[in-house]
């Protein structure tokens, strides 16, 4: 465990008659390379005390089945592996975050994983400040601590490149998971009690589940494949829509279901780290995860326009008025029903699986940008179709790529109407890189097996 993921909220004293620790798990819900349950851990072996594990299930913005779920998937296997070691379980539901010290009344001290986006870390400063006991704050997510890379917002991947790939071999060590000592049991609840809290959650039951299965264990098979039979071609198919080359680990990651420190360990057990797929795949899971990391962290307006940069804005404000050939309504959109079958087959391919494939993200936003009057409203709609229909949605990196397809992290290209200097993606590009017949097949056969169904 290293001291640098570790942060002390506030000022006061371990309870040492309390009854428990008390992990607050919000991001991390996971046994393996979970550097705030070992933290926990180590403080309730110190003093001999049992631990708590804490859920507070709430419902937020644009909540949905599909979300849900996932998590409760990933919440039932938690709760058995957490037994097994010998620590206790609660999940509660709650209406906001300000509940959570009614659960820990007897605890000795309170950690919580680290949260990165405005509310997560708005929850933790409050809760700390409220609390009669230690609150500490686990770093949990990212393969370096945020502060480790830079204490201030970066504006260009390659700033951070070098840096990261040097501290590599101090940052990614294997890890073991500490025994309990105290194994007390608190608290119980049976399997059917926490399905029950999850059927009373007011959420929007239209937006159907994925194939994509929730867990720990999925997310080490999804690990598993892509060693074994993707990660040698990546660098070359990654981009390719028509394939699937990539590790489909984003909403484990997301959900915190898998820690990118083991993929990283588990990728290099069996690949050299200058192999040139291993680069390739570390330069999107290392330095540009990490970097949306600092970017939410940094920058307040994260998810909005005002974040990007001054060049950005005048060139998009100097050409609003420019002739659009198409404009859609948000509910064209949002229906997949747009001229464009690319489009319409990335769009639903996000509504039914889940998971729009990478680069049609991009080209997915570039449109939005180019058929919408105003582009700050296209702004407002890619970030409410992103949350609402991706698993990995409401992500540091769903911010950051919505960012970038206005200009954030790039520099200015060649003038062109409505874009202005913005950079630019057309279907021909598409067509000339890719076989997007094939890609289009895919989505075909996605919505034919699909059980999910497009109507709202
Ligand atoms: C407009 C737009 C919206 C996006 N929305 C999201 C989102 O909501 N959630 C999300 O996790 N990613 C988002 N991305 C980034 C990227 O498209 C996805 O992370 C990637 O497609 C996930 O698939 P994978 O896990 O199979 O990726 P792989 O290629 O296997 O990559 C492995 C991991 O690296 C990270 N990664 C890969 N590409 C990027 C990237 N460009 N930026 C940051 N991290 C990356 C992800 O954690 C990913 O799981 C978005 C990109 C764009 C352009």
């Amino acid at each position: 465990m290293y001291k640098e993921r570790i942060k002390k909220l506030n000022s006061k004293e371990v309870n040492l008659s309390g009854k428990y620790v008390f992990y607050w798990v919000q991001t991390g819900l996971r046994i393996d390379y979970n550097y705030s349950l070992e933290f926990a851990i180590n403080q309730a072996n110190k003093l001999k005390k049992p631990l708590v594990v804490f859920f507070g299930l709430k419902e937020f913005k644009f909540s949905n089945l599909r979300q849900y779920q996932f998590l409760k998937e990933g919440i039932l296997e938690y709760k058995k592996n957490l037994e097994k070691i010998g620590s206790n379980f609660l999940i509660k539901r709650i209406k906001n975050f300000d509940e959570i010290l009614d659960f820990a009344n007897d605890a000795c001290l309170i950690i919580s994983d680290f949260g990165y986006l405005k509310k997560q870390r708005f929850w933790r400063y409050y809760l700390s400040s409220k609390a009669n006991v230690s609150f500490f704050e686990v770093e949990n997510d990212t393969v370096f601590p945020l502060k480790i890379i830079s204490s201030k917002k970066i504006s260009f991947a390659f700033q951070i490149r070098k840096k990261i790939f040097n501290a590599l071999p101090y940052f990614v060590r294997i890890f073991n998971l500490p025994e309990i000592k105290n194994k007390e049991k608190i608290f119980f609840q049976s399997k059917k009690e926490i399905e029950e809290l999850f059927d009373q959650l007011k959420i929007d039951k239209k937006v159907y589940p994925s194939f994509f299965i929730g867990g720990e264990l999925e997310a080490e098979k999804k690990l598993k494949e892509f060693i074994e039979s993707k990660l040698s071609y990546y660098k070359n198919y990654r981009g390719n829509p028509s394939k699937n080359f990539q590790s489909d680990l984003s909403a484990y990651l997301h959900f915190g279901f898998i820690s990118p420190v083991k993929i990283i360990n588990q990728i290099l057990k069996k690949y050299p780290i200058r192999d040139e797929n291993v680069i390739s795949f570390f330069n999107e899971l290392l330095i540009w995860r990490e970097l949306a990391r600092n970017f939410v962290y940094f920058e307040e307006n994260y998810d909005n326009w005002k974040n990007l940069p001054q060049w950005s804005i005048n060139t998009l404000d100097y050409h609003q008025k420019d002739k659009r050939e198409y404009v859609y309504s948000l509910e064209d959109l949002e229906n997949a029903k747009t001229h464009d079958k690319y489009w319409n087959a990335c769009q639903k391919e996000m509504l039914i699986a889940g998971k729009m494939h990478n680069y049609m993200r991009m080209y997915w936003a570039k449109k939005v940008i180019e058929w919408t009057k105003d582009w700050r409203q296209a702004y407002d709609w890619l970030v409410y179709l992103n949350d609402k229909y991706e698993l990995d949605g409401r992500d540091p990196n769903g911010y950051a790529g919505i960012a970038w397809s206005f200009g954030q992290f790039d520099h200015p290209w060649n003038e062109r109407k409505i874009f202005g200097k913005v950079r630019y993606m057309n279907d021909k590009g598409l067509e000339r890189k890719f076989e997007m017949k094939d890609y289009l097949k895919k989505i075909e056969n996605l919505e034919k097996n699909s059980k999910n169904k497009l109507e709202r």
